[in-house]
């Protein structure tokens, strides 16, 4: 495979009726896919999915907004210890824990002691299984203030677990907190945003580029020039052409540089 969306929600049964032809037209666009887990059930999917397909990988765990009751939903979950090392034993193509983070996007106090029991769970499920973790950050409006919270987390957990690393998917943070997460030795991810938010120039100049990811997070936020539609993983081309024209280097390069970086940190 060529290129590597790092993101994806091929595991989200609404949205892809039509997967058989999307997973085939994804390995024939030679694009590597990790499907990326959000509570019990699209964990497991991500799995199965994983054990189906050998361009596909999974990424297991719960998402923030399952972890409390949000704007999305009212149904909620515990991070399950048994459930997800059960989970571990039934694939090896599982690289990773997550998404896991915290999302204080229209969030009470109660909503983020919830966030934060689930966030240890799996920071310290991880580190046990000596697993990279996905992590999901959204702040409250006008803030940075879930982006310096998970930081305070990933300091303490270091402490115990020195080797515990992730990628920050979706950044949207300033560049410093950028530099935070890089020398805590975390990757950070693009999305299709990057084609169309002139924000994001700044952010993906300054990552070095073996620290730079590519993801579609499909099926939302599709890039330029499918605005509007349903995201997909062959997306994620476009991403990285626009990686390559900020940083000014070849497409070719970047895709490359890119794969090498997720076999590293997902060791796949
Ligand atoms: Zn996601």
């Amino acid at each position: 495979m060529k290129y590597i969306d790092i993101h994806a929600h091929l595991n989200f049964p609404d949205r892809y009726p039509d997967l058989e032809e999307l997973a085939e037209k994804t390995s024939d666009d030679s694009v590597a896919v990790i499907n990326i887990g959000t509570g019990e059930e699209t964990s497991k999917r991500a799995v199965e999915l994983a054990n189906q397909y050998d361009h596909m990988y999974a990424i297991v765990g719960l998402h923030p907004i399952y972890a409390s009751p949000s704007y999305a939903t009212e149904n909620i979950e515990a991070f399950d210890f048994g459930y997800y090392r059960e989970l571990l034993e039934t694939s090896d193509k599982i690289v990773g824990v997550g998404e896991c983070g915290f999302d204080y996007y229209h969030c009470d106090d109660e909503a983020k002691q919830l966030q934060e029991t689930a966030f240890r769970a799996q920071l310290e499920f991880a580190g046990e299984n000596n697993l990279p973790v996905m992590l999901h950050i959204r702040s409250s409006e006008g803030t940075y203030d879930a982006y310096e919270d998970t930081l305070e987390m990933i300091r303490e957990y270091k402490e115990k677990f020195p080797n515990l690393i992730g990628d920050v998917h979706f950044f949207a943070g300033t560049v410093e907190i950028a530099q935070a997460f890089l020398d805590l030795g975390f990757y950070i991810s693009f999305t299709g945003v990057i084609t169309f938010a002139p924000m994001y120039r700044e952010l993906v100049e300054m990552v070095p580029m073996d620290r730079t990811m590519s993801e579609t997070d499909s099926p939302y936020v599709a890039p330029k020039p499918f605005r509007g539609e349903r995201n997909e993983p062959s997306h994620v081309r476009e991403v990285v052409k626009k990686i390559a024209e900020i940083k000014n280097l070849d497409e070719d390069i970047v895709a490359e540089q890119i794969m090498e970086n997720a076999q590293k940190l997902f060791g796949i």
